[in-house]
């Protein structure tokens, strides 16, 4: 049988105490080891990641292909996490002009998406935090970073199956949903 996200889900991985290196870490069942040697908590918590939804002047949609696993190749929207300390307004305004060379000049929230993807061993949650983007010059734009590739796809002609991500297939349906009763 092929192995499950949940097989490397951190309860079935981590079994060192990070405090007093017990083998003691027993999980709780909802969002927290417990130490039976040092009594301390170890929490796992969804880290905040990014997206964008940036569009042309025809209404399409900026996708980028991934250059680097998870789901290496796949199409995926613009974005990334936020980092230690960071707004996620800085995240995605840094991470667009990163991977795309362009300007965020203003944002909307548009909703949150949670996510849990396999890399590496162990089974990572985010919460993908999705900002409509505003782009006014869209001339400099150039996949780098993580990015191998841009293109624009109208969103009811995107398809999901392309899409590498379980929480950017959400967004895109729901922003498609969407943009029809605008
Ligand atoms: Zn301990």
């Amino acid at each position: 049988m092929n192995p499950t996200l949940s097989d490397f889900y951190p309860s079935n991985v981590f079994k060192f105490c990070p405090f007093c290196g017990a083998n003691e870490l027993v999980w709780d069942g909802v969002k927290s080891h417990r130490c039976g040697a040092c009594h301390r908590r170890l929490y796992v918590n969804e880290a905040a990641a990014t997206v964008a939804l940036i569009v042309n002047a025809q209404g399409e949609l900026l996708l980028v292909r991934r250059k680097y696993d998870p789901a290496r190749g796949t199409l995926d929207l613009p974005g990334g996490f936020v980092d230690l300390g960071e707004t996620a307004e800085h995240a995605i305004i840094r991470e667009v002009k990163e991977e795309l060379n362009i300007e965020v000049t203003e944002l909307q929230f548009f909703g949150s998406f949670p996510n849990r993807y396999l890399f590496g061993g162990l089974t990572y949650f985010t919460l993908d935090l999705v900002f409509i983007c505003t782009v006014h010059d869209l001339s400099p734009l150039c996949a780098a970073d993580d990015a191998e590739a841009c293109l624009f796809i109208a969103p009811q002609k995107i398809n999901i199956e392309e899409i590498g991500l379980e929480s950017i297939r959400e967004v895109i349906k729901s922003y498609a949903q969407k943009i029809r009763r605008w």
